[in-house]
């Protein structure tokens, strides 16, 4: 490790490996000419820095606040994909939908791991990643099933979603997530365990895993969680209850769609 000294003594370009790309030789520019307008002398070291406390030290959290600044409300994704209640893998695979960035058989094949993109759910269409959440046959009876048109639903931008009037927009972001979640893992049941599709099956994972969500919410949150659920119990049927029975989740008569 070099002092300021001793590079100013050498000269930067003798730290630096060759051959150097375009970026590097205007950086190296901006440094050398910055280099030949300084002075260094024998007095002791000022650390300068708009993240230092005023003890010296560094403050993660305004390092954290700059980041955060620089993306939001920039980035149209942001609140959506990470501020909610979502386990952290999740949110994770949300920034990736979004992107359409999964690894969905139309990726897949660019990078010629697959040889076809054929969409193994429904068999019937390419599989990329608005098919595989939205225009899906199977993906497209998930979301009526639970009261969602996907007619004009796109992955880039799933905050657009058309959600019953009944379903709070609190937290919202969460449920949508655990829906494309179980979604995919289905899907990957399907592609990989060689499982056969069933809506039924989808609607009860994620009845589970929103019941194995509550404890990620606050108190004053839990009628929140509890609507989602409901939505899932019933889909449709709630727009026109509006309130559900109180023995909802011990409702043996629900109508689901049949497997497909
Ligand atoms: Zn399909």
């Amino acid at each position: 490790m070099k002092t300021v000294a001793q590079v100013f003594t050498a000269g930067i370009e003798a730290g630096l490996q060759l051959r150097l790309s375009r970026v590097a030789r205007q950086e190296l520019e901006a440094v050398t000419a910055i280099m030949e307008s300084t002075s260094l002398t024998d007095a002791s070291d000022t650390r300068c820095n708009d993240l230092f406390c005023k003890d010296g030290t560094l403050s993660t959290a305004a390092l954290y606040n700059l980041t955060m600044s620089a993306t939001d409300p920039g980035c149209s994704f942001f609140t959506f994909i990470w501020k909610n209640r979502a386990p952290s893998k999740v949110q994770f695979f949300g920034w990736l939908m979004v992107q359409e960035r999964v690894q969905c058989k139309a990726n897949l094949l660019k990078k010629s791991i697959v040889d076809n993109d054929t969409c193994e759910v429904c068999a019937n269409a390419r599989e990329d990643t608005n098919h595989i959440f939205f225009q899906c046959s199977f993906a497209c009876e998930f979301w009526r099933t639970i009261g969602v048109d996907p007619s004009n639903a796109f992955a880039a931008e799933p905050w657009n979603l058309a959600w019953p009037a009944t379903t709070p927009l609190t937290h919202r972001s969460t449920f949508a997530l655990l829906c494309f979640w179980q979604v995919w893992k289905h899907r990957n049941g399907v592609v990989f365990r060689e499982e056969a599709p069933s809506l039924q099956q989808l609607v009860q994972r994620c009845r589970d895993e929103a019941r194995a969500w509550r404890c990620r919410f606050k108190r004053e949150d839990e009628s929140v969680c509890n609507s989602c659920l409901y939505l899932l119990l019933w889909g449709k049927r709630q727009e026109a209850l509006h309130c559900p029975p109180k023995d909802a989740e011990n409702d043996k008569e629900q109508q689901l769609p049949v497997q497909i």
